[in-house]
C-alpha cells in the first residue's frame, strides 16, 4: 500500500502503550458488562470506544427503552450486571420499571455517566475516542490492537480480547470467519421535549381500545407510555397518519413504522424509534460509508417531516420541539460471527437449552426488513413457546477452534443466523454474553 508522504507524520506519533490482562473492543451494553466482570474476576482491563460516551446504541443511537426480557412481571430472565445497572439507573433518577415488570426504562443522557460510574468503580481503565483500526496475529492468538486518535496512532497488547464492537471490528481485523450477508433495516432515532405528557397519555388512555398504547402513571409524577405502529395495522392514531399521507406531510416511508416512548425522570421528552431508513430500491449497509452518509442525510429530512407531523396533528405536541437526533445511526445488524456454535431461528422458537448457556431469552424474533428484503410489514416472525425461553450457548461467543485462540465475542456481533440474532440482539441479552465474556476472559488469564 501507498501512503501520501505526509502520513508519515502519523508514523512518527506511534507509540505502544502499556500492556493489559483484557482489551475491550467497544463499550456498548456488552463491552460494558465484559470490562466490568473482566475487572471484577481480577484482570486488568482496558476498554477502548471509539465514541466520546459508553453505551453504543443505547445512548448513542437513543435506543430507550430496553426490550423486556422475563416471563412474568416478577421474574426477568436476565439477571447480574443488567440489574446492577438498571438498579444504578433508578438511584440516578434516570431510570424506572414498567407495569410489565420490564427494569429496563431508562434515560440516555444519565445512563452515560451510571456507565462511567460503573466501569470506574470497577477499576476499568476507559479510553474514549479511540478507533481500534488494526490488529496484530500471531501463533492463532491476537498479540496487539492499534487504535487511532488525534494524538496519532497507538498500540495495546493483552492476553485477552473481546470484540463488542457491535459491527465485529476484531472479528473482521483478525481474519476470524464471519457473516455480513443480509443485515436488518437502520435507523436514526430523536428525541422530542416540550410534550405535555399528561394530555397525550389522557388522550391515548381514552382513545386506545387495541392495547398498543400502553399508559403507567407512577407514584414519582412520571408517565411511563409507549405507542408502537406499522403501515398495515389499524391502531388508535392511524387516522392522523391516514390524514397526513393525504395531505403530503408525511410520506410512505416515513409512515411505514413508528413508535414511542415517554422517558423516565424527564417530564415532557418524547424517544422515537424511528424513522427506519427503508427507501424503495436501494439497499443500505452498515459498512459503506457512501450508504451511512446518504441514510444521515436522508434520516434527518424525515425527522423534520416526522416532528412537524407529531406537532400538527398529536395531542399534546403543540409545543414540542425536537431536543436531540441520535449522534449515532441505529445499527441492528452488521457483521456476525461464525463461531463454535451458530444460534439458529429454530433454537429461538423451540425454547432450546445448553449446558453451556449464557443468556435466557423469550424475545421474539424481531426482523425490520429493509427494502430489498421487506416481505412483509417488518413484524415480528415467530417466538419461543408461551412461557418458556431459549438459551444463548457460550460456543456462540467463541470463533471456531482452529481460528483465534484468544478472542471472544459478544453483543448483536455474537455468532447467530439472520433470524436468530434478530431476537438475540436485545439490549438484556447483550449484557448477559459481555459478562459472561468478562468472566471468561479473566479466567483465561490466570
Ligand atoms: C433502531 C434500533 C432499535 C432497537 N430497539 C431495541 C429495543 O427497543 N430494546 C432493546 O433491548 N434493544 C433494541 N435494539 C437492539 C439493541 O439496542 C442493540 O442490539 C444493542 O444495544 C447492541 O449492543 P452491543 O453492545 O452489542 O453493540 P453496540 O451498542 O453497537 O456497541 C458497540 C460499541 O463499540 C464501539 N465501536 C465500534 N467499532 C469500534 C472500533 N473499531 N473501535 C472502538 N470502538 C468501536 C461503538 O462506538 C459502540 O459504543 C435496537 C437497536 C436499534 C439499532
Amino acid at each position: 500500500m501507498c501512503l501520501p508522504k505526509n502520513m508519515s507524520k502519523l508514523e512518527l506519533n506511534y507509540k505502544e502503550l502499556p500492556p493489559y490482562d483484557v482489551l475491550v473492543a467497544g463499550g456498548g451494553s456488552a463491552g460494558v458488562a465484559a470490562a466490568v466482570s473482566a475487572a471484577r474476576s481480577g484482570a486488568k482491563t482496558v476498554l477502548i470506544e471509539k465514541a466520546t460516551f459508553l453505551g453504543g446504541m443505547a445512548t448513542g443511537a437513543l435506543v430507550t427503552p430496553m426490550m423486556k426480557n422475563a416471563l412474568d412481571a416478577k421474574n426477568t430472565l436476565t439477571k447480574g450486571v443488567f440489574l446492577e445497572v438498571c438498579d444504578r439507573l433508578v438511584k440516578a433518577g434516570g431510570g424506572a420499571t414498567f407495569n410489565d415488570g420490564n427494569p429496563g426504562w431508562f434515560n440516555p443522557e444519565i445512563y452515560k455517566w451510571v456507565l462511567d460510574e460503573i466501569c470506574s468503580d470497577a477499576g476499568v481503565k476507559i479510553m474514549f475516542d479511540n478507533q481500534i483500526i488494526s490488529c496484530e496475529v500471531e501463533n492463532k492468538k491476537v498479540q496487539k490492537v492499534f487504535m487511532f486518535n488525534k494524538g496519532g496512532i497507538f498500540s495495546i497488547s493483552a492476553k485477552e480480547f473481546i470484540d463488542t464492537t457491535g459491527d465485529g471490528d476484531l472479528i473482521h481485523l483478525s481474519g476470524v470467519s464471519y457473516e455480513a450477508k443480509e443485515k436488518q433495516a437502520m435507523s436514526l432515532r430523536f428525541m422530542m421535549s416540550g410534550v405535555d405528557l399528561n394530555e397525550f397519555a389522557s388522550w391515548l388512555q381514552k382513545n386506545d381500545k387495541s392495547g398498543d398504547s400502553p399508559v403507567y402513571f407512577l407514584e414519582n409524577g412520571d408517565i411511563l407510555l409507549s405507542s408502537a405502529y406499522t403501515y398495515e395495522k389499524s391502531w388508535t392514531l392511524k387516522p392522523f397518519f391516514d390524514e397526513a399521507l393525504k395531505k403530503g406531510d408525511l410520506t410512505k416511508e416515513d409512515a411505514a413504522y413508528f413508535q414511542i416512548f415517554s422517558v423516565p425522570g424527564s417530564p415532557g421528552f418524547v424517544a422515537f424509534n424511528c424513522p427506519r431508513i427503508t427507501p424503495e430500491n436501494k439497499a443500505l449497509d452498515p459498512l459503506n460509508n457512501d450508504d451511512t452518509s446518504w441514510l444521515l442525510v436522508h434520516g434527518r429530512q424525515m425527522i423534520k417531516r416526522i416532528s412537524n407531523f407529531c406537532k400538527k396533528y398529536l395531542p399534546g405536541f403543540k409545543k414540542s420541539y425536537v431536543s436531540q437526533i441520535a449522534p449515532l445511526i441505529g445499527v441492528r445488524e452488521s457483521r456476525r460471527l461464525i463461531g463454535q456454535y451458530i444460534l439458529n431461528a429454530e433454537d429461538v422458537l423451540s425454547g432450546k437449552k445448553f449446558d453451556d448457556a449464557v443468556a435466557n431469552s423469550n424475545w421474539p424474533i424481531d426482523i425490520h426488513e429493509t427494502a430489498r428484503r421487506r416481505d412483509g410489514n417488518g413484524a415480528m416472525t415467530g417466538k419461543p413457546p408461551h412461557g418458556d425461553y431459549y438459551q444463548i450457548p457460550l460456543r456462540s461467543l467463541l470463533p471456531k477452534e482452529d481460528e483465534i485462540k484468544n478472542l471472544i465475542v459478544a453483543g448483536r456481533c455474537l455468532s447467530a443466523t439472520f433470524e436468530a440474532q434478530g431476537s438475540a440482539r436485545i439490549q438484556a441479552n447483550c449484557w448477559a454474553m459481555g459478562e459472561a465474556a468478562g468472566m471468561l476472559a479473566a479466567c483465561r488469564t490466570k
